[in-house]
């Protein structure tokens, strides 16, 4: 029923004003509501806060979002709102824009993106204190005569006429020498109102840095950057691709840019994948910009909401995040720089599904700036709109000082001997280059892009794998534990002596995860001090920042990990680069297995050479003559995405076809099956009513299958596949059909728009 249809005329007469907000609810209806601002609320109301609302059944006060201001009454009596709740606005006009554009392409409830955009602690106000303030009002004409002042009242009264400005509740209590009965009966009788104020009381800080020298560009650095000056300095929408290698200066030449944009009086934002966002990295930008916030998920609640709080009062001039600082609320936004933006990290696996990259690029076109996009090895989607013009193409074809980059050496597993007694994460070739690279003083990486110690249990009389007892994934042995564990939902339980199916009392341990690699340095290397990252050392509490401090001063000599140490880091005195297996993510049925792979690759080579003593890089694989890997090892990131890209183009997949993945998923297995089948039924009758109105519309509508995980946290589930070349016609028919087609009882859809996994 609509919630403005039973109003009282109360209501009414109490809201006189002539003015009305459209308001946003969190929740799953796509739709604003508009309701009467009353008096005391008049100066408050504003675009972007939000406010306490009668909604739905009951009239339950409901918090919703402000989304537009309008002296144009609803077709039906307005009911008031009962608050506005923020003082200063969460979200700015071009944000709010930018949020409606989202629910759109992503399919998802405006409420609900709004509801993700502002994080929580700033809508909880962490970090401030409500105060409460009073103010004298001119009492009401024809006054009762039991709204007569007694003369304490009328002497308190005075006195804030006489002050003729808002005072502190408690501070007026002082100056008066009364108590608050005599406050409260003049705001009884309407000569005093009351009003609230939310103040910080936590401003976060970022430390000083002494301020960095600035070098002297190379010339291809100030070619890139001329054309992004260009653009700031006109004052338009242009969307760049730096394309350079590692170590090429990329990140020089953003700072420059960003110089440019806060001699201009405005704001950048800088988005870095989670895992970039290094001391490291905040230092470079801190030594030049000293008024930085910097978002990241380890911040107090009361430091995210200060941050916020500072953006919005433009106090910084540089907010540097990761995926969720794209909504930071700046006032004037001058450019977007998104670094590595090739990095799965920046899409949001909850819903909404959005990309932060596609986000800042259509943030940049709303507020008519440019955006930069930096990578070493772009994500397809980036290269063909650069191909295409779509992205202006900048590129910085070589190291800094002509550094080469590292020569890379296959080692082909399958010739290496696997003799009893030795070691199999490291073969002999690897194992004499980390010697030689400590030997003459070097430093190490090796990469192994798996967690634990045993990657599978299984029983080599039935071949039983044991499996997550929620989800169809096999179980990890983690030794540090002595668990078995799920890294899809991270059940664990005692890993079993017998096999759990045949009995057999001598079930195995396969496959090579980093805690086994550990064990294996600590054999072939007792004397070198050597030091584990992944998420497991992480999640013990310790901070990748130590360690990686070690690392520099080199007290740490060996630094081995899953793909954490693979990205962004930049030592000059590593000189090998060890790939312990190259195949991790070679076969995942997925169809971006080989562009993961390949920019994994040549990632962690990037890691070496950095200095004036070079560097060299060995890779392990099974799969020596797989063109991904071929490519990589010759740093040919332009021949392997022709490649690529001719695969794609001949399947329709992204970046040819906009893909949308849609998992039905239910605790049981046959209503999952059965709502797939209904549901791609339905799709395939509305893209017949797609075909009458667009003729041309070309739409693939692959499955219902199970997915590659079948079940997954207990649940099981079927995906289908859309994909057509223009994004109308794929949202069309699925914001269609999902709209005929409500998931039965007990069965979940849910829509990945642009999905990076397919698993
Ligand atoms: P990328 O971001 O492409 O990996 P960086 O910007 O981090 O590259 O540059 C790599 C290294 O070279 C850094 O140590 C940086 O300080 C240095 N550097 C960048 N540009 C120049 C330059 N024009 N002259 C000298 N050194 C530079
Ligand atoms: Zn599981």
């Amino acid at each position: 029923m609509h919630p403005q249809g039973q109003v009282s005329l109360f209501s009414q007469t109490e809201t006189q004003t002539g003015l009305f907000v459209d308001v946003v609810f969190p929740g799953p209806v796509d739709k604003s509501w508009r309701y009467a601002v009353p008096e005391e609320w008049v100066r408050q109301v504003e675009i972007g806060k939000r406010v306490q609302a009668p909604f739905g059944r009951g009239n339950r006060s409901s918090m919703g979002y402000c989304v537009a201001v309008t002296t144009e009454p609803p077709p039906v009596p307005a009911k008031p709102i009962r608050r506005v709740l923020d003082d200063l606005p969460l979200l700015s006009p071009a944000l709010l824009q930018l949020t409606r554009w989202i629910a759109e392409y992503y399919l998802c409830p405006w409420g609900e993106v709004l509801q993700a955009v502002v994080p929580r602690p700033a809508r909880l106000q962490a970090g401030t204190r409500e105060r409460t303030f009073v103010e004298a009002i001119l009492p009401p004409l024809a006054a009762p005569s039991s709204a007569a002042l007694t003369p304490r009242q009328q002497a308190v009264y005075t006195l804030l006429l006489q002050l003729g400005r808002p005072v502190e509740w408690r501070e007026l209590l002082r100056q008066a020498g009364c108590g608050p009965t005599v406050l409260r009966n003049l705001i009884r009788k309407g000569y005093v109102r009351q009003t609230t104020q939310r103040q910080a009381t936590v401003t976060p800080q970022v430390a000083e840095v002494p301020s960095a020298t600035s070098v002297q560009l190379t010339p291809a650095q100030q070619q890139a950057l001329q054309a992004i000056e260009t653009a700031l300095r006109a004052g338009r929408f242009e969307a760049f691709l730096l394309f350079g290698v590692t170590g090429s200066g990329k990140t020089e030449v953003y700072l420059r840019a960003i110089e440019h944009v806060v001699r201009q009086g405005r704001q950048a934002i800088v988005l870095v994948p989670e895992i970039s966002l290094t001391p490291q990295t905040i230092e470079r930008f801190r030594g030049r910009f000293p008024r930085i916030a910097v978002l990241h998920s380890h911040l107090s609640d009361a430091e995210r909401a200060g941050f916020w709080r500072q953006i919005v009062a433009g106090e910084a001039d540089v907010i540097i995040g990761a995926r969720s600082a794209i909504f930071a609320p700046t006032r004037r936004l001058g450019l977007i720089v998104v670094d590595e933006e090739h990095e799965p990290s920046f899409k949001q696996e909850t819903a909404p599904h959005y990309h932060a990259r596609d986000v800042a690029v259509k943030r940049a076109q709303l507020e008519n700036i440019p955006v930069v996009l930096g990578s070493a090895t772009p994500s397809l989607e980036s290269w063909h709109n650069a191909l295409t013009q779509r992205y202006r193409l900048l590129q910085l074809p070589k190291r800094i000082f002509d550094r080469p980059l590292p020569p890379v050496h296959i080692v082909d597993l399958r010739h290496e001997p696997t003799a009893v007694g030795r070691p199999r994460a490291i073969s002999p070739p690897l194992e004499e280059a980390i010697r030689t690279a400590l030997r003459a003083g070097g430093q190490v990486i090796l990469l192994l892009n798996r967690r634990g110690f045993d990657t599978y249990i299984l029983c080599p009389a039935c071949g039983h794998v044991v499996q997550c007892r929620f989800c169809s994934v096999a179980l990890t042995y983690h030794r540090d534990r002595n668990q078995a564990v799920c890294h899809y939902c991270g059940y664990e339980t005692a890993p079993p002596h017998r096999c759990p199916r045949c009995d057999l009392p001598a079930i195995r341990h396969f496959g090579l995860g980093t805690q086994k690699l550990e064990a294996e340095l600590n054999l072939l290397f007792p004397d070198v001090t050597k030091c584990r990252m992944d998420s497991d050392v992480m999640r013990r509490g310790q901070k990748y920042g130590p360690i990686l401090d070690a690392f520099r001063r080199g007290d740490i000599r060996i630094l081995f990990g899953t793909q954490m140490i693979a990205k962004g880091l930049d030592f000059p005195q590593v000189t090998l680069v060890g790939v312990v297996n190259a195949d991790t993510a070679l076969y995942l049925p997925d169809f971006r297995a080989a562009e993961r792979t390949f920019q994994l690759l040549a990632q962690v080579a990037g890691r070496t050479g950095r200095g004036e003593r070079g560097g060299r890089v060995l890779v392990q694989t099974y799969n020596p003559d797989h063109p991904c890997i071929r490519l990589a090892a010759h740093h040919d990131y332009v021949a392997f995405a022709e490649q690529e890209l001719a695969a794609r183009r001949a399947l329709g997949y992204p970046p040819y076809g906009r893909m949308a993945r849609l998992v039905v998923r239910s605790r049981r297995d046959d209503l999952a099956y059965q709502a797939a089948q209904t549901l791609a039924a339905q799709f395939r009758q509305h893209l017949q009513q797609l075909l009458q109105r667009e003729p041309l519309a070309q739409v693939q509508i692959l499955g219902p299958a199970p997915c590659p995980l079948h079940r997954l946290r207990n649940y099981y589930r079927y995906q289908l596949v859309v994909l057509a070349p223009k994004v109308f016609w794929r949202n069309w028919l699925i914001r269609e059909t999902l709209a005929h087609t409500p998931p039965p009882e007990d069965v979940l859809y849910s829509v990945d728009i642009d999905p990076l996994q397919v698993l």
